[in-house]
This record gives structure tokens, C-alpha cells and sequence, in this order.
């Protein structure tokens, strides 16, 4: 049998099935989990790949790939799908209807599927949470054994909080339903400050009542806030450039110019001068640039490329409780020179950070005991970047920090036990009820649960 060999989005996530099927139909889905001798374990669902770490791989086993994509309902408040249908879609065919997610995460090709069971980001809406999945209503699954299983939050809260953190360890989801609302004209504009003045600040840029998004620079002492709120005052066409913009220079100019220095300019002094130079041009463009009274909310998503490997980029995140982030992000400004100092080592993009609403929702939900900030390195990889995260990860224990089982790159058992206590064991408890035999439970998971 040829070997067959999957990479994630990015490319730097390597594995090989020993089958992989395209999901059309929920009894492609079953005819795999029906049949263990032709489908070996484990079987992995994958959305578009896009994690940054092994949770969908199906090292030895059987790869399923979501391509049921349609949209099947949409109503005032709600919205079903196929759970393949990808976030940019989704977006794109809620606001020719007048209607809008109610978190709008930049990344495109992010799927129904993995939205219902794998964590995900964004800056909080005031009032509203920052997870995609808090919105998901509902799912319908085909069990390890073949069975279809539907939930709903009216009818089983405590089950979709489970499944909402579950990554595809309890069943393979086909069906999602979203919460949905009107869609409303979006606000956004941006201030740069420095690190000290940006804490100084906090407390009051959190009263205003907006979303608060950040970029930040250690290396100059600089961090551009995004703010947002809803407008509905606005009337007329919106805004079309201020997120076209942002997206090229986040999406693609960006990444593209730090690898084509990567590849051209060796010494590091003026690499990361043009670097610096370029960060200060990209803070003008947010300040001058994306800033609007009237924009359109699936106008933040961004439509990312088949494949990351040649100019993508990929990052990393750990969530703090709001109270230590103050410390945490000056604490981190310091590691990050000494690093460069003592390894040589800097990210060649940028870091950010997202305010995100307590949120019970999901089991392993980052923010259920409160608020959180968070501190994402973003590059586009290379020689140093792995060490470099498992230099971050040890900074980010240290200082309460808590991990994405999909974003968060180098998650050990010891860093989840920390992060979680016995919330893994609930989840551990739980994959057991949907999967005793651990058919869909791969390598990532087995280690992370014991
Ligand atoms: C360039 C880039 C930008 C990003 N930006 C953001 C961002 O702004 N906000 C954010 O939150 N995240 C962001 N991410 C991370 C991304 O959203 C998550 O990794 C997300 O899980 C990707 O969705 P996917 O469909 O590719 O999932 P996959 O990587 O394919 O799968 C994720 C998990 O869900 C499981 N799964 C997928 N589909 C199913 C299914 N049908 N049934 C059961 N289990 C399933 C998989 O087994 C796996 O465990 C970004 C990633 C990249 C590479």
C-alpha cells in the first residue's frame, strides 16, 4: 500500500494514514466507523487542517475529510449546515440575507465541524462571547459504533458543553446549527501606545464598551489596540477597503515579506530592522486606514489559500486570567529580549492578543473562570520557532496561562493537568462514554488524557 502523507495548513504538522476517505454523505461517515477491518483506528474527522497541532491527525489510521458543505436552513436566528460549510461561505450567505454570525473570526477556513468541537478566538463583542462554538445550538453526530446521535443546548446543555470541547474524540459531527443575528454595521478603529501606557490605560479602554483586539511589538515598545461596537446608526454602502486592508497586510503581504527577508537578508541586525520598519508602516495603515463607522462584519474573514506552505504563517496562544495579564505582558516583553539575546531568536512577524468574555460553555473553555487576555507569538516559522514555543509554553505555565487543544503548540500532559485539573478528567470520562473502544482517540489525545 503507498504511504500516504496528510500536512496541516501550515505544513509543518507531518502525518500518514493508512486511509483516507472524502466524506459526502453521513453513510460515507458510517460505512467508515461500521467497518473496522478495512478503517483502522484511529479515525480522525479534519475540517480544512488549519490546526497548529496534531488533533486531527490519523497517524496509522483512517483520515476522514468533511466535504459535506451545504447549507441546509437558515432562519432569523439560526442557521444549519453541513459540517464541512466553511466560515467565509457561511458569512458570505448570511449577510446577503441581512444576517451575521455573532463572532466573525478572521479565519475563513475555519469549518462547521471543528467550530462545534474544537476551541477557537476572537476579541469579545461587548456582552457577547469570543468563541464560535458558545453560538453552536446544536449538532448531529454518527457514533464510533455508526449510530446518529443529535443534541441540542435547549435539550442537553451539559452534553453540548462536552461536545463543544470534545475535537472530534466523541463522534464525527455532520450537522451543525449556529445562533445567528441581524446583521449590524461595525465600527472599528485603532490607537498605538506604548506597553506602560497601554496597562496604564486598561481599566478605562475596558469601560468603553468595545472589543478589544491587539497587535504588539516587543522590540519597540509599541501595541496598536483594535476597537470595535456595533453602529447601527450607520446607513448608506459600508466601508469595503478598512478590512480589505487589514486582511491583505495580516493574510498575505505580511507573512509574504517576512519570508522572502527570511530567505534573502542573513544578517539579523538588518533583517529585523526591515522588519521593525515594516511593523511601524503596517501600525499607520490600522490607525489611518481601518478605521470606519460602517464596515460589514463578514468583512473581517479572510479567505486564506489552499495551502500555507509557501508564504502562510502560524502562531500559538495562551489565554491568562485578566488580572495576571498586566504582569504577564510585561514579563513577556522581557522574555522575549532576552531570548533574542541569549538565543537569537525573535518572531518575525508580530505578536497579538484578544479580550475574551468568561465563558462557560464549552468544558475546556479557556475563559470559564473569568476573563481572559491573551499573548499569541505569530511567524512564519523556521529554524528556532519550535524551541521558542516550548521556551513561551514554560513561560505561560508559570503565569497561569491556558492552552487551545487546537492552537496551542507542544501541549503536554502536565501543561493540560495545570491548565484544566479536573476538567480533563471530566472530558477524559466523557470520551470514554461516546468511544470505550478509543477508535476515534489518536496519539495527541491518548497522551494528553493517559
Ligand atoms: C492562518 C491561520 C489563521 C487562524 N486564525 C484563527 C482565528 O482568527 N481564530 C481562531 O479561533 N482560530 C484561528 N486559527 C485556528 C483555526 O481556527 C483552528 O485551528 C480551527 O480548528 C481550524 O478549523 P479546521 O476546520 O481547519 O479544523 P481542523 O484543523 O481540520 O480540525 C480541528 C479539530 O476538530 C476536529 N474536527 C474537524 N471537523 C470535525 C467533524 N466534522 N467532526 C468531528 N471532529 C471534527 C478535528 O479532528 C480536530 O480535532 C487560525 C489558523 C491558521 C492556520
Amino acid at each position: 500500500m503507498p504511504e500516504l502523507t496528510v500536512r496541516n495548513w501550515f505544513g509543518d504538522l507531518v502525518s500518514h494514514p493508512l486511509v483516507i476517505v472524502d466524506a459526502h454523505s453521513v453513510a460515507d461517515i458510517q460505512a467508515v466507523l461500521m467497518d473496522p477491518s478495512k478503517y483502522p483506528a484511529p479515525v480522525r474527522a479534519a475540517g480544512s487542517n488549519h490546526s497548529t497541532t496534531p488533533c486531527a491527525a490519523a497517524e496509522g489510521g483512517t483520515l476522514i475529510r468533511m466535504k459535506m458543505n451545504r447549507i441546509l436552513n437558515v432562519g432569523p436566528d439560526s442557521l444549519t449546515v453541513e459540517a464541512g460549510a466553511t466560515h467565509i461561505e457561511m458569512a458570505k450567505e448570511l449577510e446577503r440575507r441581512g444576517l451575521q454570525f455573532y463572532v466573525n473570526t478572521e479565519i475563513g477556513s475555519l469549518t462547521a465541524g471543528s467550530a462545534a468541537c474544537a476551541g477557537t478566538k476572537d476579541a469579545s463583542m461587548p456582552g457577547e462571547f469570543g468563541q464560535v462554538g458558545s453560538y453552536v445550538a446544536g449538532v448531529k453526530m454518527v457514533l464510533p459504533g455508526g449510530e446518529l446521535l443529535e443534541l441540542t443546548e435547549a435539550g442537553q446543555p451539559e452534553r453540548m458543553r462536552a461536545v463543544r470541547s470534545s475535537y472530534g474524540t466523541f463522534g464525527v459531527v455532520y450537522e451543525v446549527t449556529y445562533r445567528i443575528r441581524k446583521l449590524t454595521p461595525l465600527a472599528v478603529h485603532h490607537r498605538t501606545y506604548s506597553i506602560a501606557e497601554f496597562l496604564a490605560a486598561l481599566p478605562e479602554l475596558k469601560a468603553l464598551g468595545y472589543s478589544l483586539m491587539y497587535y504588539f511589538f516587543p522590540f519597540e515598545d509599541r501595541i496598536t489596540v483594535e476597537f470595535r461596537k456595533d453602529n447601527p446608526a450607520a446607513s448608506g454602502e459600508p466601508n469595503r477597503t478598512a478590512w480589505a486592508l487589514r486582511n491583505h497586510t495580516w493574510g498575505t503581504s505580511g507573512p509574504r515579506l517576512a519570508h522572502e527577508i527570511g530567505r534573502h537578508v542573513h544578517s539579523p541586525a538588518i533583517r529585523y530592522g526591515i522588519i521593525d520598519h515594516f511593523n511601524g508602516l503596517w501600525r499607520l495603515q490600522l490607525e489611518r486606514f481601518v478605521e470606519s463607522d460602517h464596515t460589514s462584519p463578514p468583512d473581517q474573514i479572510i479567505r486564506y489559500p489552499e495551502s500555507g506552505s509557501d508564504n502562510g504563517y502560524t502562531f500559538s496562544l495562551f489565554a491568562f486570567p485578566e488580572a495576571d495579564f498586566p504582569a504577564a505582558l510585561t514579563d513577556f516583553v522581557a522574555f522575549c529580549k532576552d531570548y533574542y539575546a541569549q538565543e537569537g531568536y525573535r518572531s518575525d512577524l508580530l505578536y497579538v492578543g484578544y479580550w475574551i468574555a468568561q465563558d462557560p460553555k464549552a468544558l475546556l473553555s479557556y475563559s470559564s473562570g473569568g476573563n481572559v487576555m491573551t499573548i499569541d507569538p505569530v511567524s512564519t516559522g523556521g529554524p528556532g520557532w519550535k524551541e521558542f514555543l516550548n521556551a513561551y509554553n514554560q513561560f505561560c505555565v508559570e503565569r497561569n496561562g491556558l492552552p487551545l487543544l487546537n492552537q496551542t503548540f507542544g501541549v503536554t500532559r502536565e501543561i493540560a493537568r495545570k491548565a484544566f485539573g479536573s476538567r480533563l478528567d471530566e472530558f477524559a470520562a466523557a470520551r470514554r462514554h461516546y468511544d470505550p473502544q478509543g477508535r476515534l482517540l489518536n496519539a495527541y489525545f491518548q497522551n494528553l488524557l493517559g
